[in-house]
This record gives C-alpha cells, structure tokens and sequence, in this order.
C-alpha cells in the first residue's frame, strides 16, 4: 500500500479509543489524524483531555493532537480522514454514525446498529462474505460511505471458537462468562462494587451475546443475512481482572465427534485475513492450552498480540456434547484490533 488511509477515532479518549490509538501506532495502512470526543474534552489537546490507560507510553504526536467534536463538521475541520472507527456510548453512536456513515466507511464498536438489515456485523475468520452487505446499504441509503460493525467484545471470542464446530451440527450453547472491567469502560464500575466482588448482572450483555451470534454466523443471500438457527443462552457476570473475558462455554452437536477431532477442528481453522496475511491477523485465531488450569486472563489474554482466542479444559459434557473454557481480549480482539483487522478486509477487498 503506497498511501496509508487517514483515520478518525470518535471516542478517542475513552478506554477502547485509546486502544486504537496504541494499535495504530507504526501500522502499515492506516495513520491517525483526527481525535474526537464529548463536549468535555472537545478543544483540548488529548494529553489534557483523558487519562491515559495503556502500559505503553502516550505517543508523543498524539499527545499534542487537539481533541474535535464528534460530528462530521468538527472533525473535517481538524483534519482530513478517509475512514472511521468509532467507541462511543450506545445512545450517542447511533445517529453520530448515521451522520458520519454517510459520507465515510464507519467501524463501529457500539451495539446501536448492529442489528439494523442493512448493516454488516463482522469477524474477519467468520463471515467476510457478510461484508458486501455495505453495497445493498449504500444503495438503500443513497450514502456514499457506510456503518459497519463489530459484535459485542463477549460474543467475538465464543463465536470464533462455534464457527469450526458448525461442521458438526450446533445445535444448543450456554455460555457463563466472566467478564473483566475494562470492558465497562473507563472509569467504569465502582471500586467498592467490584473489590472482593463479583457482579451477576452486565446491563444488555446476555441478550446482545444470544442474537449477535446467530446473525455472524448466518448466511448472506444477496440482500439481507438469514440468521444460523441454533439456540443460546447466556449468562454475564463481572469480575475483578483488568482485562481479557473469560467464558465457560456449553455445546449439544447433532454429530459425536471426538476430542481429537474437535480439538483438530479447532486448531486448523483458518479464515480470510489469514489467506490475505492482513496485518492485524493471528497466524492462527484459536489456540488450545493443554495445561489444566489455563487459560487464565493474566497470563494468556496477550496471545499474538491478543488477536487469538485462547481455549482450555476441553473435555466431553454428560448432559451437552462438549465443554471447554474460553479466554479473548476484550479491548484488543474484542474491540480496537477487531475492528482495525475489519478495516483491513474491507481495505483489501476495495470496499474502503
Ligand atoms: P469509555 O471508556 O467510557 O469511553 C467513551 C468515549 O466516548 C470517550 O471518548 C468519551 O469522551 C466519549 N463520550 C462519552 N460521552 C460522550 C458524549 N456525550 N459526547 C461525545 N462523546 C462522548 O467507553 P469504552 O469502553 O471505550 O466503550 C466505547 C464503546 O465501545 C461502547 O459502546 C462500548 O459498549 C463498546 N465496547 C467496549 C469494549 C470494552 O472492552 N471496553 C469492547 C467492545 C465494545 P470523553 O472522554 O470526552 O467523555
């Protein structure tokens, strides 16, 4: 690539944002050249306007970056841009990325449209063929560029290690996860609602995990995606670890395969940006740790360089087919780097 893309990040100061900023650093495609965020930090140089929270230093240009609002006028007066990645709140993402979305391909990280028709909801190894969705909603919307999304940082590990079990007929999955703070956001929950704690409740999580997965997992027929037909259910809870969401997952298969089988399914999958060597890619996007007591998020959320899913304990269920443990990065895989790797299919198909 002779030119690399010019890039916004909405949301730029928050716990995800920042992420983006620490992965775009000396990426070949892409260069940050717009910041924005609330009403708070607008107008500020970035150093100023957030707390910086990642274990690698503030880099420096960035730090002396101004701070835009997030809208499309803001943002253009600050900088030029070719694309968009996006970390806002919910409630806000929604018409912020209708506003950007049409006239800039737009990545998001929020749930607002993640279920809307016409808008795809990508992992890159799962359903690259989803993508050409964009087309039916440039055309229904008469938009120049487009809302992409990436699912909810829970639902990304699991579906990523359900995908090479389809061969074996899904057919029930029950999930537990346990779910770091980070994935709350920055300052996220309350020091004395987490110390010596466990939360049993994450606000919309269980429900975005039991629908996001059927539709990445669907089939694109052209126009619209027919979701995959198997059922779900989850259970979200938070705990006291920085980062990385670790899930104990359930499977009933219609087929009896064997472990050796399963765990052969497992560690040959392969998808897209493996086959185009994107540059975000895991060379493989799921790794089996044998050890019993893995995986666990300090140790083993970092693997290549938290792109992978990291699965443990895998073993056969007496009541469902099979059970394993399942570990991802929340604000890597299950956020910024998701989304950068979603920027590179799209990039290196021509879509973006
Ligand atoms: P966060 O740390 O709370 O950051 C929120 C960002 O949005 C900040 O940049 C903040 O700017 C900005 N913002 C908040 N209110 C705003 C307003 N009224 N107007 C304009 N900007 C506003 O949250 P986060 O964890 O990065 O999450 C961002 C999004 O990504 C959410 O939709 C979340 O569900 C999703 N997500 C998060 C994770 C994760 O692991 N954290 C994973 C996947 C998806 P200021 O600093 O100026 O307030």
């Amino acid at each position: 690539m002779t030119n690399k893309r010019k890039v916004a990040i909405l949301g730029a100061t928050g716990a995800v944002g920042q992420r983006y900023i620490q992965l775009l650093q000396e990426h070949p495609w892409f260069e940050i050249s717009v910041l924005a965020a609330s009403e708070r930090s607008a107008g500020k140089k970035f150093k100023d306007a957030t707390t910086w929270l990642m274990d690698t230093e503030m880099p420096k240009e960035i730090s002396e970056m101004p701070v835009a609002n997030i809208d499309v006028k803001s943002a253009e007066q600050t900088g030029d841009f070719d694309l968009v990645f996006t970390s806002l709140p919910s409630d806000l993402a929604g018409p912020v990325e209708t506003e950007f979305g049409a006239h800039y391909p737009v990545f998001s990280k929020a749930s607002a449209h993640r279920m809307d028709k016409d808008v795809p909801l990508i992992i890159p190894e799962i359903n690259p063929d989803h993508i050409e969705l964009v087309k039916v909603q440039q055309k229904n919307r008469n938009w120049k560029g487009f809302i992409t999304t990436d699912p909810n940082c829970s639902t990304i590990g699991m579906v990523i290690t359900l995908k090479p079990l389809m061969q074996f007929g899904i057919q029930q999955v029950m999930v537990t996860t346990m779910q770091a703070l980070s994935g709350a956001g920055y300052p996220g929950v309350p020091s004395l609602d987490i110390i010596d704690n466990v939360i049993p409740y994450i606000s919309g999580e269980e429900e975005k995990m039991e629908t996001e997965a059927l539709k990445i997992l669907g089939n694109f027929n052209g126009t619209t995606i027919d979701y995959a037909n198997f059922q779900l259910s989850a259970s979200c809870n938070r705990v006291n670890v920085s980062d990385g969401h670790l899930e104990s997952i359930f499977v009933k298969l219609a087929k009896e395969p064997t472990l050796e089988e399963i765990q052969t399914a497992f560690t040959t999958f392969r998808g897209e940006p493996q086959t185009l060597k994107l540059p975000s890619a895991p060379t493989q996007p799921i790794i089996i740790r044998h050890e019993k007591n893995r995986p666990q998020p300090r140790y083993d959320r970092d693997t290549q360089q938290g792109q992978s899913v990291v699965i443990g304990r895998l073993r056969k269920d007496p009541i469902m087919t099979l059970k394993y443990m399942c570990l991802s990065h929340n604000t890597v895989r299950g956020a910024a780097g998701g989304g950068i790797l979603s920027a590179e299919l799209y990039v290196s198909k021509g879509l973006a």
